[in-house]
């Protein structure tokens, strides 16, 4: 037998569950034992081999080590094996970097790995999906994505679209009956599917089947790898790249038809022309730009905000405005009722977040809740028609659920009425919460098999679905009076920055059935409350700083529009012109007359998540590069839309994280403008290793160009230019990478999405210091050679300190957009220590005697040193002083 042949009782059984106490933690352990974890087998890792060997596949690498061949073959056994050595330590370098690079990624993957919740020990749980084991009780809702196959035992209104499993994108409503014939995975309704998606209700199912061992398992070897698409700018450096190469070949073959008609011979023209191809060529830039963004990647985690796509990180940095919702990113999202309102009675309640101690008050004389019956029946209703729980840990009451219904259970709780007066009624039917409807109902049975629905939600909402109202212990037709009284009470805690849940109610006749839409009409309307959820501390400040980086923020919520527009002014986020559009003003508008208007907008109220997708379409019709925030099913296409789709950590379904390219794990507003923040530094960080790299390899190529152009000998031998490669081009740029910002990143406009990398200065500033180092070498040459074979050895020795130096000293210049003087050269202890070292192993390559050979170099004095620090200091001054 199946699975779903079974009854739920059979089921719990055979896996030796109690479904109300769950799995002990000796039977997972030894199930996990047993049938290993939740996890779908990965396809084949990349091989380490492979991944090393790819290191020298590159064309010119290749050239490179045929050349050295023939220089052994031919017995220049010292060059080849120094050249031979130091192609493979790049090889190293860039293996390491790389895996680096793999790692970190992994890592990510591992950070936004689904989560279960599920039923251990008597208690709700919420456990990384690989640990699930048959036989656990886990509980859905909607938005989840499953990631074990279950036989439901419980559902409520719940729809799961199977469509990775059958195609079928219709959702598939559930049982729990059992099915008595074999039938298609489709037709299978009292199971729920791995992979699969809960679109409405809730519901609670038993494990039956984990990894290779579910539906998708079997499937998996179809299932395609992902490839990871490169990020805007790894694009633009690849295309750059591939104008570099042919740039950087030309200019060298240059240099050999010039080396060679000038009458130096073939042989070491070739090998020279080749080791500069290498050298000059940036093979390692996409890479260290990896490397760059997933090290802020990581620096992001710690402020709380998980990339999910790494060319989020970059286009962080040209956001322009931040969408984002208001409660639970805003705000606290711990609601504490603090006035109830019914048609004879406005009372305030005291009490701090869920704490139970509270007292009534009606004006300033105490009262006695219990014994108002319209006050009574609100808060209990109230907690009826509600999924909340609370619990009481460590001397504290926090809630598993939602804060709104958290809030309302509190509230009766103060009031007195306990579990035992709850449990005199039953609910037998529930039409679950969404903020489209912004309503939830439950169909209740009393003691006495008395029936009736209760109804809560916005009261703009139910107040039009009211037909009475109470009165005394009974109701009487709602007039229109009524209603305007209603409203101004609405308005008037609205005003106080309130949430307001109405709760109605209707005694239904016992034999007859009712759809939905006949259980939410004609209702009697009791009052409502009115709740207060504080704005998170820290929120003022981000706005105020996201403002000053030319950030605007616009609040988002389905709240009532008095209500958003207090908080909104708390936050001090509505400046004087800036307006509050509601959901209906939205609905009359089309794309382009949003479009016209939206600039003035900062608070957009009363809107479904539906509204988002309109308001991401028409911010970015006008050029901005939109962030939005969600956290419901029906965000998804808005976030998806965005150009940074952002979900909430904690509160965020599978869906909206699997649609976000950034998860905010404190589900804070603060994290937006820090995670902004880092894109920002990284970006800049990324321009300044590009603007030391290219500078280097323009010097690097033209003081060779210079010197063939000028009939002399090389100055610089092969080995010496692929040893500049790995040090001095190796180390600094990635200690650029690790750079701190040059002054405050949030006091500067948004970077523009489309500039190019050359932008603001920085192709004029690669090419006129790489001039400069390129003139300054060869200079240092001249001046040592005086034109005497004799002196090549010492000459090229200058030649080749003077370049490296100079790079040395470039890195610092880079570290600024405007002046080598503008920043504290010791900001970066990383750079300086990558600067040492790199003079460390210069020390050791000119005066350590058993490499004077391979690298052709020779002892310079004192003297030396002081020219080659003048000329090599040359090219940063320069522009130091005259930009100061
Ligand atoms: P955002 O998170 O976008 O700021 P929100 O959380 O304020 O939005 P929703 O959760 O969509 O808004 O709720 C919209 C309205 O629905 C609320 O103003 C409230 O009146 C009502 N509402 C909220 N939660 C519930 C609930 N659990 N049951 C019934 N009604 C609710």
């Amino acid at each position: 037998m199946k699975w779903y042949q079974y009854h739920t009782e059979d089921v719990a059984r055979k896996l030796s569950v109690d479904e109300k106490e769950g799995l002990t933690e000796k039977q997972v352990q030894q199930r996990l034992k047993q049938f290993g974890f939740n996890v779908l087998e990965e396809g084949k890792q990349t091989n380490l081999l492979m991944l090393f060997i790819r290191q020298f596949q590159d064309f010119m690498v290749l050239v490179l080590l045929a050349a050295t061949l023939v220089s052994g073959l031919l017995g220049e056994y010292v060059d080849a094996i120094a050249i031979m050595a130091i192609v493979i330590m790049n090889g190293v370098l860039g293996f390491m970097q790389e895996q680096k690079a793999e790692k970190s990624l992994a890592k990510l993957k591992q950070l936004s790995a689904p989560q279960a919740h599920v039923r251990r020990e008597g208690e709700w749980r919420k456990i990384p999906s690989a640990e699930l084991v048959a036989g656990d009780i886990v509980k859905l809702a909607t938005g989840d994505r499953l990631s074990a196959d279950v036989r439901l035992v419980r559902v409520n209104g719940l729809e799961v679209e199977e469509s990775s499993l059958t195609g079928e994108s219709i959702p598939v409503a559930k049982k729990i009956e059992p099915l008595y014939e074999d039938v298609e995975l489709g037709d299978q309704y009292n199971m729920a599917f791995s992979g699969t998606l809960v679109t409405r209700g809730s519901g609670t199912g038993i494990v039956v089947g984990t990894g290779m061992d579910t539906a998708m398992g079997q499937i998996a070897s179809l299932l395609v790898h992902t490839e990871r698409v490169p990020t805007p700018l790894e694009r633009k450096l690849a295309q750059l790249g591939k104008v570099l190469i042919v740039t950087a070949l030309l200019l060298t073959a240059f240099v050999v038809f010039l080396g060679v008609y000038q009458g130096h011979p073939l042989y070491n023209m070739f090998l020279a022309g080749v080791s500069l191809a290498v050298a000059a060529i940036p093979e390692g830039l996409p890479a260290i730009v990896t490397v760059a963004l997933s090290l802020g990647v990581q620096r992001m985690i710690k402020r709380k905000a998980i990339v999910r796509k790494l060319s989020a990180v970059e286009t962080l940095g040209c956001a322009t405005v931040i969408c984002s919702d208001k409660t639970g990113t805003m705000t606290e999202n711990e609601m504490t009722v603090k006035q109830l309102w019914t048609m004879d009675e406005h009372l305030s309640v005291t009490g701090e977040g869920y704490d139970v101690q509270g007292t009534f008050y009606d004006g300033s004389s105490q009262v006695q809740p219990a014994n108002i019956h319209d006050i009574q029946q609100l808060l209990t209703f109230g907690a009826l028609c509600n999924n909340t729980t609370l619990l009481h840990k460590q001397g504290r009451y926090t809630i598993d659920g939602d804060p709104t219904e958290g809030a309302l259970l509190v509230a009766a709780r103060k009031a007195g009425i306990t579990d035992d007066e709850l449990n005199r009624f039953n609910v037998i039917y529930e039409i679950p919460f969404d903020s489209t409807r912004k309503r939830m109902s439950v169909v209740i049975e009393d003691e006495y098999k008395q029936r009736f629905v209760i109804t809560k939600g916005a009261p703009d909402v139910l107040i039009p679905r009211s037909s009475y109202r109470k009165h005394i212990a009974g109701y009487v037709p709602l007039k229109h009076k009524d209603q305007q009284r209603m409203n101004r009470s609405i308005n008037n805690m609205a005003e106080q920055a309130l949430r307001t849940i109405a709760v109605c109610y209707k005694p239904l006749k016992k034999d007859k059935t009712y759809t939905d839409l006949e259980l939410e009409q004609d209702l009697v309307f009791i009052g409502f409350t009115g709740m207060i959820d504080p704005p998170r501390k820290e929120v003022k400040e981000a706005i105020e700083q996201c403002k000053q980086a030319g950030i605007k923020t616009v609040m988002i919520t389905g709240d009532h529009a008095k209500t958003a527009e207090a908080i909104a002014g708390d936050l001090q986020l509505i400046p004087e012109d800036g307006k509050v559009m509601e959901g209906y003003e939205l609905n009359a508008m089309n794309e382009e007359q949003l479009a016209a208007a939206i600039e003035d907008v900062y608070v957009f109220a009363r809107v479904t998540p539906e509204h988002k997708l309109k308001i991401v379409k028409a911010f970015q019709r006008k050029g901005h590069v939109v962030a939005m925030t969600g956290d419901g099913v029906n965000d998804a296409p808005a976030i998806k839309a965005s150009d940074i789709g952002i979900a909430m950590g904690r509160s965020g379904t599978d869906v909206a994280k699997e649609s976000s390219s950034l998860v905010l794990l404190d589900d804070n507003f603060a994290t937006i403008k820090a995670a902004i923040h880092e894109g920002r530094n990284i970006y800049e960080n990324i321009r300044k290793f590009i603007r030391y790299l290219l500078a280097s390899n323009v010097g690097e190529i033209l003081v060779m160009l210079f010197a063939m152009l000028l009939a002399l000998p090389l100055p610089l031998v092969p080995v010496q230019i692929l040893w500049v490669n790995l040090v001095t081009d190796g180390l600094p740029a990635m200690a650029l990478g690790l750079d701190k910002s040059e002054g405050d990143v949030m006091k500067t406009p948004p970077r523009n999405a489309r500039e190019g990398v050359f932008s603001r200065g920085l192709g004029f500033k690669v090419i006129s210091r790489g001039i400069m180092i390129g003139l300054v070498t060869l200079l240092a040459f001249i001046m040592a050679y005086q034109g005497d074979p004799e002196r090549l050895v010492y000459a090229q020795t200058v030649a080749f300190s003077t370049l490296v130096m100079a790079q040395l000293i470039h890195v610092f210049d880079c570290r600024s957009e405007r002046s080598v003087f503008a920043r504290n050269p010791f900001g970066n202890l990383y750079l300086i220590a990558a600067v040492l070292s790199s003079v460390v192993l210069l020390f050791i390559v000119i005066y350590y005697e058993p490499l004077q050979g391979p690298f052709h170099t020779t002892d310079l004095a004192a003297r030396d040193w002081l020219g080659i620090l003048g000329l090599s200091a040359i090219p940063t001054l320069l522009w130091g002083y005259s930009k100061r």
